[in-house]
């Protein structure tokens, strides 16, 4: 019970208390005046009753004579009444007569037994006899007295008046022991009476109150369970999870104590979300959530962070070997299929896992651990679970905040476009150049493309950071003397949109680039997966005028198929063999059949990654058509190009007689005329 309600409950118990008490109290005035009202009454009665019955009486109160007669007609009256004893005295207060004397009157001398009597009579006092002469009465009701009296008696003085003469006056003892008892029996029914019915209300009102209380609890009960759980899967909510995971870090805080924390993510459940619709996404949330319920202990604390998103917090001694068993029981359970509205859905989990006490006591820290443990658990394919690893998880960290930074340099102006010359046979002659990617970085410095690239492409990056490259080139390109060529790498990813050609014909129509100025670059990761669709886009590249690439040729897989499928306008050997092919005669006959299988294909062959003048030497005898290294020119930004070796002349690529037409029938443009290179 709280505080205030044993207060009030007090208070009311009081108030009860005090208004029985003050019934009682009233009541009993009330029935004490009734009883000296009837004293009173009958007093008045018997002393005109007295003063009809003895004719004779004035004598008895003028000389205190009391005739046997007279005695006889007032002992008559006495014996009517019930009168417990009474007295007759003058206008002095003398007793003149009383019942005890008129009692022993016939049994000795009445004239002693009266003097002896009337001895130790109460007489009243001046006050109280002039009170009573001038004709009002006086009545006190007495309880419990001496003894020889009744228990409950009225003293009444009464005048006694004849004929109007006032003769003296009368005390008399009236017994009201059974009328009081009466009254005092009366006074205790109504009294239990009204004590029941205070009882009953009091009752009724504490149970009211209770049963208020009682509601008020399980409403604030109803409330805390919306306000604390996801309403879709009855798990705990983010914030009341995370409220959980801190008090759960201050209670462990003492040693001997741990837990820990999973974090638990569907894999590709967009995807999953997206064919099933959102309906049965969420019966999808809704059975795992089951799913991890039926694999913890009624202590353990499970909530949705967000989406497809679980956390678990395990209690107990967090060794590695107790939660491995647990980790392994979620995801053999979230693998089962489920039935989904009317088909069996298959599903998988990541997770990642932290133990407080091992890897961090800071709540946060651990949240942020798991989060790290999860993205490397997803990383390695899904459909597994890591336990957080420092050096991994470090890893993880900055390339994820490497991938924070990459969406907003973009906006923020850090990419800058490099430029590396690339140079005819000779050595000499400045054919164009191959546009390379760099990001300046505020706290870093330059970024190499080898390693923001792949983020780009995990992070969803790619498309506007391609398109940004893309602008850039042919925008920078379009400023150089024709026909120098500029050459821009494009990820596989890129061809995932279904926008890049569209991208392209958009870009040189802006840039007004001619389309035979313009090479793409593509690796051998994008045609592995021997796709039409690339195919086709690869086709349509090449129809809107712009030459092919195969880059890096060499390092992959470097399947013959690649070459026979495609017709590339151009074939770069990855400076591997470059770097190797003087010392090791085997790659430079390597090379030698590339070359020599470009050329018999209508390829031309660029060699990357010439060093030295003896790389460039053997690759001249090979007859190379277009060399490329930091022996003949680093890549540099645009500002410090001078296109030193720059000839005036026919470009370097196949001639295609239908390009421009072909580039401009893409975009449904109308056909601006051509640019003078000059
Ligand atoms: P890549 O297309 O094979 O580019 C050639 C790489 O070799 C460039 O590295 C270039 O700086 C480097 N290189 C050229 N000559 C020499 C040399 O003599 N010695 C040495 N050691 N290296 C030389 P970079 O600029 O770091 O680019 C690395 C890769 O990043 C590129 O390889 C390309 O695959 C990718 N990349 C660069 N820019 C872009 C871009 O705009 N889009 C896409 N998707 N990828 C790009
Ligand atoms: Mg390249
Ligand atoms: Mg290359």
């Amino acid at each position: 019970m709280r505080r205030t309600d044993w207060k009030s409950g007090l208070l009311w118990t009081a108030c009860f208390a005090l208004t029985v008490l003050v019934m009682g109290w009233v009541t009993r005035q009330e029935s004490d005046y009734r009883l000296e009202q009837d004293a009173e009454q009958f007093g008045l009665r018997w002393s005109k009753q007295l003063v009809r019955s003895v004719p004779e009486l004035a004598p008895v109160f003028a000389r205190g004579q009391a005739t046997p007669a007279v005695l006889a007609q007032v002992a008559q009256l006495h014996g009517e009444s019930d009168i417990f004893h009474w007295s007759l005295q003058d206008t002095q207060g003398r007793v003149v007569l009383n019942s005890d004397a008129l009692r022993q009157a016939g049994a000795e001398n009445a004239g002693e037994a009266l003097k002896r009597q009337v001895d130790s009579e109460t007489t009243a006092t001046a006050a109280l006899r002039k009170q009573v002469l001038s004709g009002l009465s006086r009545t006190t009701l007495q309880r419990g007295s001496s003894a020889g009296l009744p228990d409950v008696y009225s003293e009444v003085w009464v005048p006694v008046i004849d004929q109007g003469r006032i003769l003296g006056l009368a005390r008399l003892v009236v017994d009201q022991s059974v009328p009081a008892a009466n009254a005092a029996a009366g006074l205790v029914r109504i009294a239990s009476t009204v004590t029941l019915l205070l009882l009953l209300i009091a009752a009724l009102a504490a149970y009211q109150h209770y049963a208020g209380r009682k509601r008020q609890r399980s409403a604030d009960a109803q409330a805390r369970y919306l306000a604390e759980h996801d309403p879709l899967t009855a798990t705990l909510n983010r914030a009341s999870f995370l409220a959980r995971l801190g008090a759960m870090a201050a209670r462990v805080a003492r040693p001997g104590h741990a837990f820990t924390l999973l974090r638990v993510d569907l894999d590709r459940f967009a995807s999953l979300n997206e064919s099933l619709g959102r309906e049965l996404g969420d019966e999808v949330l809704r059975v795992t959530a089951k799913r991890l319920r039926a694999c913890l202990r009624a202590e353990d604390q499970l909530g949705r962070l967000e989406g497809d998103e679980f956390a678990v917090l395990l209690h107990g001694p967090g060794t590695r070997d107790a939660v491995d068993a647990v980790a392994k029981n979620i995801q053999r359970v979230l693998a089962e299929p489920m039935a989904i509205g009317g088909q069996e859905v298959r599903c998988s989990a990541s997770t990642g896992i932290a133990l407080y006490g091992v890897d961090s006591v800071d709540p946060a820290v651990l949240l942020n651990m798991t989060d790290l443990a999860l993205f490397r658990a997803k990383s390695q394919g899904g459909r597994g679970y890591a336990f957080h690893d420092a050096g991994l998880d470090g890893q993880v960290q900055s390339r994820r905040e490497l991938a924070r930074d990459l969406r907003s340099a973009l906006a923020g102006g850090q990419l800058v476009m490099f430029y590396q010359p690339l140079f005819a046979t000779d050595g000499e002659e400045l054919v164009g150049y191959e546009a390379l990617l760099r990001w300046d970085h505020p706290d870093r410095g330059m970024v190499s493309p080898g390693e923001f690239i792949p983020l780009a492409e995990s992070a969803g990056l790619i498309d506007d950071i391609g398109l940004w490259a893309l602008r850039r080139a042919c925008t920078d390109a379009s400023q150089w003397p024709a026909p120098l060529t500029v050459a821009v790498n494009l990820s596989a990813k890129q061809f995932a949109s279904g926008r890049l050609v569209r991208q392209v014909a958009r870009t040189l129509a802006d840039s007004g680039l001619a389309p035979e100025r313009l090479g793409l670059e593509i690796t051998e990761s994008l045609l592995m997966t021997n796709s039409e669709q690339v195919m086709q886009t690869l086709r349509r590249l090449g129809a809107l005028g712009v030459s092919i690439a195969m880059d890096d040729f060499g390092t992959g897989y470097s399947s013959l198929a690649y070459l026979w499928r495609f017709p590339f306008d151009k074939l770069k050997i990855d400076q591997v063999f470059t770097r190797n092919m003087v010392q090791d005669p085997k790659v430079a006959m390597i090379v030698r059949s590339i070359i020599t299988l470009a050329h018999s294909l209508d390829m031309r062959v660029n060699a990357e990654g010439i060093e030295d003048p003896q790389q460039m030497a053997l690759l001249q005898s090979l007859g190379c058509d277009e060399l490329q290294g930091f022996l003949l020119g680093k890549p540099g930004p645009h500002g410090s190009l001078t296109h030193a070796g720059h000839i005036q002349g026919s470009p370097h690529t196949r001639p295609r007689g239908d390009d421009r037409e072909s580039l401009f029938a893409t975009l449904q443009l109308d056909l601006p005329p051509r640019l003078d290179p000059h």
